[in-house]
C-alpha cells in the first residue's frame, strides 16, 4: 500500500507509517545499546502496545516529551512521561 507523506497518523509508529529509514536508524540504534542499557524485546513490545493504545501518539511521536517513542522505548531506564506513566524503567 502507498503512504501518504502528508497524512497525520494517530497511535501508529514509524513502523507503520513506512518509514522504512527511520526504522532502520531506529534498529541500528537498539542493536548498539549495550544489553545492561536495552530495553528486552518483550518489554519494548509491551510499551509500544501501550503507546499504539495512547491519546498522546501522532505520527509515532510522544505529544508530552517530543520523542520517537520507538527510540524513548528502548532504553530500560526510560519511562512514559504521562501522569500516571503507561509504562516504566525497567532494571
Ligand atoms: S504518553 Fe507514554 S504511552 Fe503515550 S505516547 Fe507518550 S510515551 Fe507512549
Amino acid at each position: 500500500m502507498q503512504q501518504n507523506p502528508n497524512r497525520i497518523c494517530r497511535r501508529c509508529l514509524l513502523e507503520e507509517l513506512g518509514e522504512t529509514d527511520y526504522v532502520e536508524s531506529v534498529r541500528r540504534y537498539r542493536a548498539r545499546l549495550p544489553e545492561r542499557e536495552r530495553t528486552p524485546d518483550d518489554v519494548y513490545d509491551a510499551r509500544l502496545d501501550a503507546c499504539r493504545g495512547c491519546d498522546q501518539l501522532v505520527n509515532a511521536t510522544c505529544n508530552l516529551c517530543g520523542c520517537y517513542v520507538e527510540i524513548r522505548a528502548a532504553r530500560r531506564s526510560s519511562a512514559c512521561p504521562a501522569s500516571p506513566p503507561r509504562w516504566s524503567a525497567v532494571r
